[in-house]
């Protein structure tokens, strides 16, 4: 592919004249990288030039030892970097005191580069100055930084287009952040990009958090939105799981940011690539205002990460939930016989050691009756239980052109009131179940609270 790209000429060959040491004046170069950027203008080589003669100017002890600039996008992207290359000739060969360029990502092609290249103007007495960073090469701790700080730059300098993204970086620092709303729903962007509540489209993300916390697998909840004919992020007819998946799991909807999540990895791509730590990420509480409590959020959060990886065998409420104190696996149900015919039958859950483990089995209907009893009587103030609620009555009472997201959730079980369980409604609300050798069930429940049972009334 031949792109066409305004680039900016360069007198490659016409070099700085040098100079010698002078009344004990420090002679100072400044390199500079010009962008082939649609924002060169503001990058040229000549504005780069009378800012670096002001700076050098402006320090008496500092003499102007010339500008030396290459041409390019991005370290990587130097093909061969001919005023680079000359620059540091006339450093090895005494002309240049002192080196000046505006940061680490800007000076060479990588780590392992600008760590070499360092060393050896170091060993020579030439100093590096990055202006970005602050950093002085000569200085004691120059060294320690710039090992830290190369690493970042190396990942920068693959190709990150630095001033876009220094705008960006500067915005999150500051704690702002942004989305494409166009894309993102929930929120509308304000007059001066804050983040508006979009009261329609927070009745989804709140229904898509109930249905979710209700028990419904994320391929029903794709199911139901389509069939209500509410309008995916892309605003198609048609959602994908992982459209679900991320309003599951982004923190804007209980009001915070996190910001520089993903970073520009190949600038002439624009390819994104998540921020695994190669570059700092930010994280601001109460940015904006929340679509979700913080509670429910954090619920959802928990239930995602207990049910990564975990196979969802049956549907029946307890499934793996029940588990062995001794050998820890997961109760499995079972279908016991009374009888040749099969006319008396009973659901059992034991461990899949069967009686190895001394573990005893658990009836299916004694177990349901055992958490019933419990709900009615200790779980009831529950705070989560109470706030799962809150956020499904929330849906259920809003205005009446949402008529069809009430209907779901009532038929979903949102409109249950608190003398109401269902034995599903009780499950979502266990985290697990241990089965103890002496029959007795230790109960833990999703917010923390756990009470230790009889399996029989004695
Ligand atoms: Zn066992």
């Amino acid at each position: 592919m031949v792109e066409h790209k305004e680039v900016v000429k360069i007198e490659g060959t016409d070099f700085p004249k040098l100079i010698t040491k002078n009344q004990g004046r420090i002679r100072v170069a400044a390199y500079a990288r010009v962008s082939t950027e649609k924002d060169a203008q503001q990058n040229s080589l000549k504005a780069q030039k009378s800012y670096y003669i002001d700076l050098i100017d402006n320090n008496p002890k500092w003499e102007f030892a010339g500008l030396y600039a290459d041409e390019g996008i991005s370290g990587t992207s130097f093909g061969r970097r001919t005023a680079f290359n000359a620059m540091i000739a006339n450093a090895k060969a005494g002309f240049i005191d002192m080196i000046v360029t505006k940061s680490i990502s800007r000076f060479a092609r990588n780590t392992v580069d600008t760590l070499t290249i360092i060393r050896e103007l170091k060993s020579i007495g030439v100093a590096v100055w990055f202006e970005k960073e602050s950093i002085d090469t000569l200085d004691a701790k120059g060294e320690f930084i710039i090992t830290l700080l190369s690493s970042l730059a190396q990942e920068e300098s693959r190709s990150i287009s630095e001033n876009c993204t220094w705008g960006q970086r500067k915005r999150f620092s500051d704690g702002k952040a942004t989305v494409p709303f166009a894309r993102f729903i929930g929120y509308n962007r304000g007059r001066n990009g804050e983040f508006i509540v979009n009261e329609e489209q927070a009745v989804t993300v709140r229904a898509i958090y109930a249905m979710y916390i209700i028990g419904f697998p994320i391929s029903a909840i794709k199911q139901k939105l389509e069939a209500l004919r509410i309008p995916s992020p892309g605003d198609k007819e048609n959602w994908n799981i992982g459209n679900i998946q991320s309003i599951l799991r982004n923190e804007k909807y209980k009001g915070d940011a996190l910001l520089q999540k993903t970073y520009t990895v190949d600038f002439l791509t624009k390819r994104k690539k998540k921020n695994e730590g190669e570059l700092p990420q930010y994280y601001v509480s109460e940015h904006h205002e929340a679509i979700v409590s913080s509670t429910i959020f954090n619920f959802v959060q928990e239930k995602l990460e207990s049910e990564r990886g975990k196979k969802r065998m049956a549907l029946t409420p307890f499934s793996s939930k029940l588990i062995c104190e001794v050998c820890g696996s997961y109760y499995g149900p079972r279908v016991w016989h009374a009888d040749k015919i099969g006319k008396h039958k009973k659901k059992v859950w034991q461990c899949k050691h069967l009686t190895a483990c001394g573990t005893p089995h658990v009836e299916d209907e004694r177990l349901q009756q055992v958490c019933r009893d419990l709900v009615c009587d200790k779980i009831a103030k529950s705070d989560v239980r109470e706030n799962l609620i809150g956020i499904i009555s929330s849906v259920v009472i809003a205005e009446s052109r949402l008529d069809r997201i009430v209907e779901t959730l009532n038929d979903i079980g949102g409109g249950m009131k608190m003398t109401d369980y269902s034995i599903a409604d009780i499950a979502m609300i266990i985290e697990s179940v241990e089965v103890k050798r002496n029959c007795r069930l230790e109960f833990l429940f999703i917010d923390g609270v756990n009470f230790n049972i009889a399996l029989y009334q004695s």
